[in-house]
């Protein structure tokens, strides 16, 4: 008896384990499967959201993902790393003046104005059920109406921060143009077919273009070598930095930063708010910068590349070397497979 609990025990590990790895059994691809199919799962349920609610999606899945991107990188708020980030304080959820922060009832919460609802009707607002979680935030929204302005106004007042809104409303036209969450494939800044060396600069003294320690890496190609976007994202900033000379400035989903620096031009009719894709040209590598504006040629032509993160109240350099390795490898792969 004992050993057929165990077998059976043992069957549904092998099952589970079976499911986890996937049918290719390479982790890996299974892992990237079923990321995929959370984002799926997350879209489904921001549309359902909408058609209940009349709430753009784009806009709930935009708060949630930035709620999501600032939550990996802070330690003082909680990480919701599920099918819905985004988390409604306990007040608010229940009502300021609400004697229980945890009230789950949905008609005593209704009573103290609280932003909680049952979406599904199972008698509970729960502010630990996303689809609770997705309704109260949309119909939160929806009550300022259900314009673009109204959405600003709405945000505004829940999150209090002009930054904060800010980055939503880039998320919201991202998601808007490509109708999919599906926006984390990456490209190396050089396109397959040009020439180009890099070692890894982080912090060192002899690199190029950081203010005090050199933030990102270098890499060096010949002048006019075209160069493109890494990621799927927004144009945030286009113009002259004294350091970075002509430097372009793109905000991905994750609320990364992608700085491309010493440009020798623009790729033209590219500006500012435009969104791009991965592998999409976006300029020129060149030597500008460390001066005037037009200031160039003072080092060999390189494009100096760095990644910022975000977490809401300050921004920050990290290492792009071991990304754009990744990155490379994985042009290279799909470049091959093209052939
Ligand atoms: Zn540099």
């Amino acid at each position: 008896m004992r050993c057929a609990i165990l077998s059976n025990l043992l069957l549904a590990l092998t099952l589970t384990f079976a499911a986890t790895i996937g049918v290719s059994g390479d982790p890996t691809v299974a892992a990237a499967r079923e990321a995929a199919n959370d984002l799926r799962e997350r879209q489904a349920l921001f549309q359902r959201m909408e058609a209940v609610t009349g709430v753009p999606w784009e806009y709930l899945a935009a708060a949630d993902q930035w709620e999501r991107s600032v939550q990996a990188v802070r330690r003082d708020l909680p990480k919701r790393d599920g099918l819905v980030a985004l988390y409604i304080p306990p007040h608010v959820w229940a009502g300021p003046l609400n004697p229980n922060p945890s009230d789950t009832d949905p008609r005593t919460v209704a009573f103290f104005g609280g932003m909680g609802r049952d979406a599904n009707g199972d008698g509970r607002a729960d502010p630990n059920d996303p689809e609770d979680v997705a309704y109260a935030f949309a119909r939160y929204l929806a009550s300022y109406g259900l314009s673009d302005d109204d959405m600003r106004i709405a945000l505004w007042e829940h999150y209090g921060s002009d930054r904060t809104v800010r980055r939503i409303e880039q998320f919201v036209r991202i998601i808007r143009a490509f109708g999919t969450l599906d926006l984390d494939e990456k490209a190396f800044p050089i396109p397959r077919g040009h020439h180009y060396t890099y070692t890894s600069t982080w912090g060192s003294a002899r690199g190029w273009g950081g203010a005090r320690i050199h933030e990102g890496t270098d890499i060096y190609a010949a002048y006019g070598t075209p160069v493109v976007s890494t990621c799927y994202g927004i144009v945030e900033v286009m113009g002259w930095n004294p350091y970075g000379g002509w430097r372009i400035g793109i905000r991905d989903l994750n609320n990364t930063y992608h700085y491309f620096a010493h440009l020798s031009a623009f790729q033209k009719g590219l500006r500012v708010g435009d969104i791009v894709k991965p592998g999409q040209r976006i300029g020129y590598v060149g030597s500008s910068g460390y001066g005037k504006p037009g200031t160039s040629g003072k080092f060999p032509p390189h494009l100096h590349f760095g990644l910022y993160k975000d977490n809401g109240r300050t921004e920050w350099s990290f290492d792009p070397y071991p990304h754009l390795k990744r990155w490379e490898r994985e042009s290279r792969a799909k470049g091959k497979g093209r052939r």
